[in-house]
């Protein structure tokens, strides 16, 4: 992704030293590293890493160093990717729905889990997988509880639905688990409580025992001004409540965390173009380029501002309407955003915890996107 050889210390070095006029991503690989081996040392299970959140292959590469073994997967591509970089890894294919070419694909890579949410799709696989060996994961579905973004709406069986497939899937032969997403930036632990227990009502009513439960991504960054989320209560919690629920039946724990891996090894150095009569800032990115998860995830107020010298800007913020750079009237940032009042045209804005679903999702709307990764030392002001 045009890395640079450069190792910059902060994102404030680079803004003295290059004033870039199009977005850079600013990634901290110790950062990464230092957040999967949290992951690795405190959740009560397998550590699996869902790429689509952040597939920059700098990022793999680091997961892989850290540690990491499996990945979550949604695509050919990505199944691809993962088998190239780390050969050895366990792919995930959790995308409950794929079409006969796509599963012919990852039988062909010799992916062994993967998900389903639906009658028709769990019969697809027992046509064209191979059971021995293989494990079907049931992903159901509780209505939203604790997250920014609800996941259910689009994948998730019942419960009810849940234990037919569950029984259906190890009747064919197959390893029967179940799985779920508590939906992104889920910042109530008591979403993960309320799943890990409707898990275990499904397999008593399935006559099922799951030998494996992925209790999801979902794990939450610091986006927020305030103290950063306490991923060892969630892991302690998840690990109790699965005991408590399951007792001597416990299935094997699986994550599959994106944002709460990558989120906060990435900033986000935006310029503002122009100070609209004082009263609109408009911006290099925007909602079809880095930022297009703030108007579904919420604003992002871990923010720094600096002057083109890289010195930081600290008035007392004020409200601010704040747009992208392209024609589309929805290229605009959710609410108003606080920044301080000494805010000039040509200064940068640094968003903080940008490492997932950035450069993933960036386009070249409008002819705006060009967008740049580089390395740094440290993410700190
Ligand atoms: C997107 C996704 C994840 C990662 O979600 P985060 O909220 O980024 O942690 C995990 N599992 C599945 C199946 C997904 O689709």
């Amino acid at each position: 992704m045009g890395l640079s050889k450069t190792i910059w210390s902060n994102p404030a070095e680079i803004i003295r030293n290059k004033q870039p006029d199009h977005p850079v991503l600013v990634f901290a690989p110790s950062i990464l590293q230092a957040t999967a081996r949290r992951f690795l040392k405190g959740f009560p299970g397998l550590v699996t890493y869902a790429v689509k959140s952040n597939p920059d292959e700098m990022v793999i590469e680091n997961l892989v160093a850290a540690g990491i073994k499996g990945f979550d997967v949604a695509s050919p591509a990505e199944i691809d990717m993962i088998r190239r970089i780390a050969p050895s890894a366990a792919l995930h294919y959790h995308n409950p729905v794929r079409s006969r070419s796509e599963i012919a694909h990852a039988v062909r890579a010799e992916v062994k889990t993967w998900s389903v949410d639906s009658v028709s799709e769990l019969e697809k696989l027992i046509e064209m997988v191979p059971a021995e060996g293989c494990e079907i994961s049931v992903r159901f579905k509780l209505p939203v509880a604790g997250a920014a973004y609800n996941f259910g709406a689009k994948f998730g069986a019942t419960a009810e639905l849940a234990a037919v497939l569950l029984s259906r899937a190890a009747a064919a032969g197959f390893i029967p688990s179940l799985t779920f997403h508590p939906g992104t930036q889920c910042t109530d632990p008591m979403a993960w409580d309320a799943y890990i227990r409707t898990a275990a009502e499904i397999c008593t009513n399935a006559g099922v025992k799951a030998r494996r439960l992925n209790v999801g991504g979902g794990f939450p960054n610091h986006r927020i001004e305030g103290p950063a989320p306490e991923l060892e209560a969630i892991f302690a919690l998840i690990g109790r409540v699965t005991e408590e629920a399951f007792g001597a039946d416990a299935p094997a724990l699986v994550c599959e965390p994106g944002r709460g891996l990558v989120g906060d090894a990435f900033s986000h150095i935006t310029r503002v173009k122009a100070f609209r009569d004082r009263t609109h800032i408009f911006l290099n990115d925007g909602v079809y380029g880095g930022l297009a998860e703030l108007p579904l995830v919420g604003n992002i107020d871990r923010i720094a501002v600096y002057s083109p010298e890289g010195e930081k800007r600290i008035r007392a913020a004020e409200p601010r309407i704040v747009f992208g750079p392209t024609c589309d009237s929805v290229d605009r940032l959710p609410g108003e955003l606080p920044l301080p009042a000494d805010l000039e045209e040509g200064d940068f804005i640094v968003f903080k915890g940008m490492g997932a679903y950035s450069s993933a999702t960036n386009t070249r709307f409008n002819g705006f996107g060009q967008m740049e990764i580089v390395t740094a030392l440290t993410l700190a002001d």
